[in-house]
């Protein structure tokens, strides 16, 4: 069995925008939300196993265009969600709910496809996607509110020698309560995919508040550490290039530095890009990935930072095990 893992995107929320001109507005390329896909493939190499990390704006357009899922071979083995926002779920019904018509279409038996996500998060789509929560999908809810920086139990994946380990992580936009906004529920996780082969981290969305990362404090973040510690790929959330000086709900370029000083990955891969919140005339504005990369890579050789930095494309695929 061979495991792929493919970029479905790697936008911050808004993707293109209605009404900018930037040089990455403009750019034809594919966009869509920051998700990627774990595809598995038998010694013929026919698609056995999908298990689909976020479902933003546009996810199901590069489920689309993959070979390994083009017709027949289509399939949703698990959903397994960072978070509830917005443009890591927005894509769900049309997923979803397409995919269960095409099985009735083929005379297969449309099951529920289990999905994976944190308390927090459920509490929200139980409130925002009630339709596809009740009707087209199995939820398996971690049932903790635990802080960030513990690690959970593994994903109960059916994929052998694959394991998929959530971390918590502090997402402070999306740390509320669906029913009390005004009480804390942790509601994001970083997900470990490990193979015999080889260890990849999606650690998206994150804040600024994850010191823990470069500075573990309890035995539980320091188990944490461990694990998203010397990966072959890490994908990190980097919304900024410059901005946070304070308390942000995402990470700037230079925290992602610190990340990867501390973590040691063997590549870092910069996901969640966008290019407006910098502002207009401050270095990031309108960057396409092009630029992101060569601006990125330029600081990594000064600074000497641990292994390769790239910016990913849609539709890249990473042989992980
Ligand atoms: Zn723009
Ligand atoms: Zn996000």
């Amino acid at each position: 069995m061979k495991h792929l893992l493919i970029v479905n995107g790697l936008e911050a929320p808004l993707l293109r925008q209605f009404g900018c001109d930037c040089d990455r507005c403009t750019d034809p390329a594919p966009q869509a939300n920051t998700s990627v896909s774990l595809i598995s493939l038998n010694g013929t190499g026919e698609t056995t196993h999908h298990v689909l990390f976020d479902v933003g704006a546009a996810v199901t357009d590069s489920l689309s265009r993959l070979p390994y899922l083009a017709g027949r071979s289509a399939r949703l083995d698990w959903v397994a969600l960072t978070h509830w926002h917005p443009d890591h779920v927005n894509d769900l019904n049309r997923l979803i709910v397409s995919y269960h018509l095409n099985r009735i279409r083929r005379d297969e038996e449309p099951t529920p496809v289990p999905l994976w996500c944190r308390s927090g998060t459920a509490g929200w789509l139980q409130a925002e996607h009630s339709y596809e929560w009740h009707n087209f999908l199995q939820p398996h809810v971690s049932g903790e509110n635990h802080p960030p920086g513990t690690v959970l139990p593994p994903l109960p994946v059916n994929l052998p020698g694959v394991t998929i380990t959530p971390v918590t992580v502090s997402h402070f936009g999306a740390d509320r309560c669906a029913q009390d906004k005004t009480q804390i529920c942790y509601s994001c996780a970083a997900f470990v995919i490990e193979t015999g082969a080889s260890k990849t981290v999606l650690l998206w969305d994150i804040d600024t508040e994850n010191e823990w990362l470069v500075d573990p404090q309890t035995p539980e973040q320091e188990t944490a550490v461990t694990l998203l510690s010397n990966a072959d790929y890490l994908f990190v959330d980097t919304a900024f290039w410059k901005i946070p000086e304070k308390r942000m709900t995402h990470p700037g370029f230079h925290n992602v530095q610190r990340y990867a000083r501390a973590l040691t990955p063997q590549e870092t891969l910069l996901v969640h890009l966008s290019g407006h919140p910098d502002g207009r005339g401050n270095p990031g504005w309108g960057w396409p990935n092009d630029r992101w990369q060569a601006e990125a890579q330029m600081v990594w050789a000064q600074r000497k930072l641990p292994g390769l930095v790239c910016v990913p494309a849609v539709g890249d695929v990473f042989e992980i095990g």
